[in-house]
């Protein structure tokens, strides 16, 4: 018997959901043209890095992760991709040890380049598609959560945002092609589809009918009626009465809303140029509420942006208080080269910024606790995925991470009675049928 040997291909991501989502769709690309999926720490024929650049930290991590893979293996063929490749010119990235550079455009051009490259040690970059890129989408490795990107690129600017020129102008994926993609996804037995995108809220404006955020909702809920929905971020603009109210109609949308806040002070909203204040902020939180009691609503928020005060933080520390995010992801401010904040005066030093990130994560980590309070006794739907140190582990619909004792769990979905608050979310008991 020949036994045949698999080329190996090797995959690490840095970053949002969206580079998430792609990386999951390469490693269905190159399984498809016969690689077998290996560790990051392993020896892999092909190695592809997905970067980041939206912190400086980010930047580095990237720089890291391609200097170990050469490292590891020196004949392979490193292929980096995504923002932090689109940032920096093509020499340094290739002197850290990369040997294709692709950028954030059509990244599915990946393996075929990876192919080329394994055979003649050069490559051909094609000119950019300009077009949405569509990639498969669901990870091989588990059918628990599967990432549908519906768009990418932003032409909203925020002050201190290099996206916007990093992934470009907006691109959406037809109405009809996320609903193909949705019901295979079902067919396949996945149990959640996550909405991910870069700014979702502006879906379809590219076009040509205009197709709405909601038209989206609509068909990747209808396509998929048994299998849970969640959206990606959202921007407080969307929420009106009539989406929400329409909205709540899908049995299957999970009851959780990740609103971008961003800074809780009016003055430095307007000076990230974001497009809404803390009162239409408050006022999306409300609606949420109103149609999807008990839901949870979670946030990013940037401290020590420029100009922004001491008045200003205690500001933001306040609204954290007043909206009461179920999880508040802190981020201190990074300023990056090319974006209108970086030139900004008054910027803040990186003890001044670690103190304000550490004082809001505080604030957010109280309203946490709350929040998992009211949880308390409740009876959750949780989807299971993994088992860790003893316990099975899931998500409830309010991606409230859930801890319960047992076994062989994995891609369930089970009611779970919520008790007391464990480690990063809440202890439960499963109920009998
Ligand atoms: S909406 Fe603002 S923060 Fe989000 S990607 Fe676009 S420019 Fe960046």
């Amino acid at each position: 018997m020949v036994s045949v040997i698999k080329m190996k291909a090797a995959f690490y991501t840095l970053g949002c959901k969206t580079n998430q989502f792609e990386t999951q769709a390469l490693e269905r690309l190159f399984s498809a043209r016969g690689y077998l999926t290996v560790p990051f720490e392993e020896k892999a024929d092909v190695y592809v890095i997905n970067t980041c650049s939206v912190t400086a930290v980010a930047d580095k991590k990237s720089r890291a992760a391609i200097r170990a893979a050469k490292k590891r293996a020196p004949g392979a063929c490193i292929a980096v991709c995504g923002c932090y490749s689109e940032q920096v010119a093509e020499n340094e990235i290739k002197a850290c040890g990369a040997d294709i550079v692709i950028g954030s455009a059509d990244k599915s051009r990946l393996p075929g380049l990876a192919e080329e490259y394994l055979k003649t040690r050069s490559y051909t970059l094609p000119a950019p598609s300009g077009a949405f890129d569509f990639m498969p989408a669901g990870g091989l490795s588990t059918r628990t959560r599967a990432l549908l990107k519906v768009q990418d690129g932003c032409r909203n600017f925020c002050t201190y945002c290099i996206i916007p020129f990093l992934r470009g102008e907006l691109k959406s994926l037809p109405l009809s092609v996320a609903a193909g993609e949705s019901a295979r996804l079902e067919r396949e037995g996945y149990r959640e589809i996550v909405i991910t995108g870069i700014e979702i809220s502006s879906y379809g404006l590219d076009l040509e009918d205009k197709p709405t955020l909601s038209d989206l909702l609509d068909a990747v809920c209808t396509a998929a009626p048994d299998t849970r929905v969640r959206l990606g971020s959202l921007e407080p603009r969307t929420v009106t009465e009539e989406w929400a109210k329409k909205a709540a109609s899908y049995k299957n949308l999970c009851p959780h809303f990740h609103l971008s806040l961003q800074s809780g002070c009016d003055k430095i909203l307007r000076a990230m140029g974001r497009r809404y204040d803390t009162e239409r902020f408050l006022l999306s939180c409300e609606i949420l509420r109103k149609y999807f009691p008990g839901c949870a609503i979670t946030t990013d928020i940037i401290v020590g942006f420029p100009g922004e005060t001491e008045e200003d933080l205690v500001a933001t520390l306040d609204f954290i208080s007043r909206f009461k995010p179920a999880q508040a992801h802190i981020f201190p401010y990074s300023r990056r080269k090319g974006t209108r904040a970086y030139s900004m005066p008054a910027q803040l030093t990186a003890a001044q910024k670690a103190e304000r990130a550490e004082r809001a994560a505080a604030a957010a980590k109280k309203t946490r606790e709350e929040y998992l309070k009211t949880l308390s006794g409740k009876t959750l739907s949780v989807l299971f995925e993994q088992e860790k140190e003893g316990f099975c582990v899931g998500h409830c619909r309010e991606y409230i991470p859930v801890y319960v004792k047992g076994k062989g769990l994995k891609n369930e979905i089970l009611s779970v009675t919520a008790q007391e608050p464990f480690k990063d979310g809440l202890f439960g008991i499963i109920k009998e049928n």
